[in-house]
């Protein structure tokens, strides 16, 4: 048949996913029962003309995997959704974490900082304490010595 071949090329097919909304020739899109043995009932898509124009290459699709279609659609952009709210989590914790790090690294140095302060500060009054007491000693030498020679 060369006019089916001609019709084709006249409107090619085009791939519709999920539900279509119009045909390729620019039609609306009306839904009809199938009334063949095999589909009896099974309800599907069709372009508005193709009816009067049968041998063209119209739209068709079955109104079940047309549904499917979106189902499968919606489930992928869900999964989509999700993926990108794990990525963001992960950035989310990724920066937490990181910020965790740099907190607790700020911290063990003013800590460290602290610590040597302290330590400088207690070393400093042990050496202030041993100087007095090292005086104190040096007088308690003098007083022994002016003492003995007093009375012995
Ligand atoms: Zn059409």
């Amino acid at each position: 048949m060369t006019s089916s071949s001609t019709s084709s090329s006249r409107f090619p097919r085009i791939s519709t996913h999920g539900v279509p909304r119009r045909c390729w020739c620019g039609e609306g899109i009306t839904s009809f029962g199938s009334s063949t043995a095999e589909n009896r009932y099974r309800r599907f898509y069709r372009c508005e003309i193709a009816k009067d124009r049968k041998s063209e290459n119209h739209l068709f699709k079955w109104i079940d995997e047309a549904l499917l279609d979106e189902i499968q659609r919606v489930d992928a952009k869900h999964e989509r959704v999700a993926q990108g709210l794990s990525n963001f989590e992960e950035k989310v914790m990724t920066n937490v974490k990181s910020e965790i790090a740099r907190l607790e690294l700020e911290m063990s140095q003013k800590l460290k900082e602290k610590v040597n302060l302290e330590i400088a500060r207690v070393e400093k009054e042990m050496k202030e304490k041993l100087k007095i007491a090292t005086v104190g000693m040096v007088v308690a030498v003098a007083i022994i010595g002016i003492w003995t020679s007093l009375y012995v």
